[in-house]
């Protein structure tokens, strides 16, 4: 059960506290109270119950002065599911940056970090763009053991600086062990860098239930749950509710293709077509990698790369996010060079995601849904 308090009601004050006194007369009943920013302008409170609700008649609560509406949740997706129409998306902020269904990130950066050079010259091509996002892979999951695994810790200073220094906010950087965290903790509060972090989940890990619970159990880092490539959607959903039940609701959904000989010639099957039914499911902002999903860098005829085509699909659905594999020479990349984009071919990818954002709200204006003012076309500084 969701008991959804009247706009601005604060959190801390008197009201919220006749609330939980309610609660209490409930045995076994447990609230955890979740503010969901609408905007910038309305404060949205929350309080879920937990436990045994199903005797509860909905006017306990309803009929409290600050409660707007109650709304019963069904056993799935019971933190992040959208249940009801009316129930706002689960945005949130990270060092200024906005995350919710409406907005739109670029994530554009290195597969894996390499060369403090190589890192430098792609945060100075986003920084020319007005790109405040980006991803860095610092810890890599590689099939063979033989591969290169990524710089670690070691890397962490010099990519916080260089991102520092050119205005990018916010990274997206893949933890294989929940010891990882701690790790980029350590290096943030060292560099002392305004830069925050996204940590994802990969792929391969989207059933690590004890790495789920633990990045779960921080706050510090918004979460980016990469859908499991040979599980169900539903599956991978519930990847996401594993973390958002240990009390971290800043989470983003990624879709990056699943594994099947069928999306041959490209690396996985193109799944883009679930960024809508993700956004009906559940209340989360949802990403696409097309740099993992195509895998490679072909041109069609008509002069664009399929993973310009692919990314177009995600933006025209309504994605939030795109995370997008780029390199300064793609041909001496230690992990996915075959699918890396030139920083020539930057700003040409934003260019032509700008073009399909503004089909996409053209779109939404005629469904009567307009995107909010403060979330139209890419978000830059
Ligand atoms: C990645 O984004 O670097 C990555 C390894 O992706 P995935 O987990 O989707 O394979
Ligand atoms: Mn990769």
């Amino acid at each position: 059960m969701i008991v959804i308090l009247k706009p601005d009601t604060l959190p801390d004050g008197p009201e919220v506290a006749g609330v939980l006194r309610e609660v209490e007369r409930f045995p076994g009943l447990s609230a955890r109270l979740c503010e969901a920013p609408q905007g910038t302008s309305r404060r949205l409170v929350e309080i879920y119950l937990v436990g045994p609700t199903q005797g509860i008649p909905e006017a306990t609560f309803a009929e409290l002065p600050c409660v707007e509406r109650v709304v019963r949740v069904s056993q799935k997706y019971r933190l992040l599911g959208r249940h009801a129409a009316a129930l706002a998306s689960v945005g949130f902020e990270e060092s200024g940056v906005r995350f919710d269904q409406d907005t739109l990130h670029v994530f554009a950066g290195l597969c894996a970090v390499d060369t403090p050079a190589h890192v430098e010259q792609t945060m100075a091509a986003l920084g020319r763009l007005g790109l405040r996002t980006t991803r860095m892979g610092a810890y890599k999951p590689r099939t063979s053991p033989y591969d290169f695994q990524g710089l670690g810790f070691q890397c962490l200073p010099w990519v916080l600086d260089s991102a520092g220094k050119h205005g990018v906010r916010v990274i997206a950087m893949e933890v294989t062990h929940e010891a990882h965290l701690e790790e980029i903790r350590a290096a943030r509060a060292r560099t002392g860098a305004p830069v925050g972090i996204m940590v994802q989940i990969g792929t391969r890990n989207a059933q690590n239930f004890e790495l789920l619970k633990a990045v779960g159990q921080q706050r510090d880092f918004p979460v980016l749950v990469k859908r499991g490539m040979g599980i169900t959607l539903e599956e991978s959903l519930n990847a996401c509710e594993y973390v958002a039940s240990e009390g971290n609701r800043n989470i983003v959904f990624c879709l990056r293709g699943v594994k099947t000989h069928l999306g041959d010639p490209h690396r996985n099957f193109v799944d883009f077509s679930h960024v809508p039914v993700v956004h009906r499911l559940t209340r989360m902002p949802v990403c696409v990698d097309p740099s993992h999903s195509v895998g490679r860098r072909d041109r069609g005829p008509d002069g664009l790369l399929e993973i310009f085509h692919a990314t177009a699909q995600g933006v025209i659905a309504g994605a939030n996010m795109i995370l997008v594999d780029v390199h300064p020479a793609p041909a001496a990349a230690l992990c996915d060079g075959p699918q890396a984009l030139t920083l020539d071919e930057l700003p040409r990818l934003i260019d032509d995601v700008a073009a399909v954002r503004e089909a996409y709200e053209k779109r939404r204006a005629l469904a009567g849904h307009p995107v909010p003012p403060e979330a139209l076309g890419i978000q830059r500084v």
